[in-house]
């Protein structure tokens, strides 16, 4: 089946192949890796290649570092204020979807969080101008969702906000295109759609921003205290984190993100078309400019029918294509895993589910 789950998504079939055949005995180790010492040699190596092929791979600048850590995307929401603004500081969030409000939300008990521009009354399906954005003159940073997995909405290019330090949530588009990390302070991403599986956050920050002082905090929930212990505080997620080191691998191998760049474009294009073509018995109700290359949310014209679109798409082997419960109706993610026939698929099921019903 071809899986168009949001989170957890589809992996590489090479990489859940070579999972499994590591699973009882990683090579020469006499163990599985999920039994090795995150601090024995096997596991350092799985370790230092990931964060090597990664760096590789999204061309990350020497003067940023990189961190594997558990807790989700969400917890590093709540660190970014702990970490880079003072106790009650303004900070600029840009909200475009139920992510970016929940990063907001996340740093509210610590910063005075200023809805720079938001698109919630509009639906979320827009982004709103850059010249409208109100960003405030002291900000400790600004925070944004580069792509909104729920509402479909993906910024195209990085926004400019001048010397304040950009943040960014690329968890459900990173490494989906080349991204000049040089622009942000930070991005972060949760594992589980274009990396790997969840349980292990990826960080990427300018080593610079680790000398702000923050906010009291345990060492656990330091930015600073994580990169000088190798993201090793406490016990990390090592089978995620060797998983995640496959699939750099895999996206190294088949051409990195420039290629994956223009496989997520022709799939994405696929999809708008038959949707947009449909003469309205699909619809997809983001700005044209906006729209998501990576998650696509659809509507049937008649809500009567969604039971049966999911059921059928089911036994043609098309999955996880329930929409998420604050939307309804459809989303198909199409992450760099989802391979193009996926996708075809997907269109030809459509048109002809359009035919039968329509
Ligand atoms: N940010 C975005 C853009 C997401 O899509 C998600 C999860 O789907 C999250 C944050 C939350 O991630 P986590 O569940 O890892 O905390």
């Amino acid at each position: 089946a071809f899986n168009f789950s949001a989170g957890p998504a589809t992996l590489p079939e090479t990489v859940l192949r070579q999972a499994r055949d590591e699973l009882l005995e990683f090579p020469g180790a006499g163990a599985s890796i999920v039994e090795l010492s995150h601090r024995g040699p096997e596991f350092m190596q799985v370790a230092a290649e990931a964060e090597a092929d990664l760096r590789t791979l999204l061309s990350i600048p020497d003067d940023y570092a990189v961190l594997f850590l558990s807790g989700g995307a969400t917890t590093q929401q709540a660190l970014i204020a702990l970490n880079f603004a003072a106790p009650g500081q303004v900070a600029d969030y840009v909200v475009t979807g139920h992510w970016g409000k929940t990063a907001l939300k996340q740093v509210q008990p610590y910063v005075s969080a200023h809805r720079a521009a938001d698109g919630e009354a509009g639906g979320f399906r827009d982004i709103p101008p850059r010249d409208d954005w109100r960003l405030s003159a002291d900000a400790a940073y600004v925070h944004y969702t580069a792509n909104e997995t729920i509402h479909g909405v993906e910024f195209r290019d990085v926004p400019e906000v001048g010397d304040v330090p950009l943040i960014a949530d690329f968890s459900s588009s990173i490494a989906s295109e080349p991204l000049d990390i040089s622009k942000f302070g930070m991005i972060y991403a949760g594992a589980q759609k274009n990396l790997g599986p969840v349980g292990v956050s990826v960080v990427i920050v300018r080593r610079e921003l680790l000398q702000r002082a923050g906010q009291p905090r345990a060492p656990i929930l330091d930015y600073a205290a994580h990169l000088q212990g190798e993201s090793m505080l406490n016990t990390p997620p090592t089978y995620n984190w060797y998983l995640a080191g496959l699939v750099f691998k895999w996206m190294l191998a088949e051409g990195g993100v420039a290629e994956f760049a223009r496989r997520n474009a022709r799939k994405a294009a696929a999809l708008y078309a038959v949707i947009d073509g449909s003469g309205g018995f699909y619809r997809n109700e983001v700005a044209a400019a906006v729209r998501s290359r990576m998650n696509v949310p659809f509507f049937l014209h008649d809500e009567a029918l969604d039971a049966v679109f999911l059921d059928e798409a089911r036994e043609a082997g098309l999955i996880s294509l329930k929409g998420h419960r604050a939307l309804g109706g459809m989303r198909a993610s199409i992450y760099n895993a989802m391979p193009e026939a996926g996708v075809q698929a997907l269109a030809a099921f459509m048109g002809e589910f359009q035919q039968r019903h329509g």
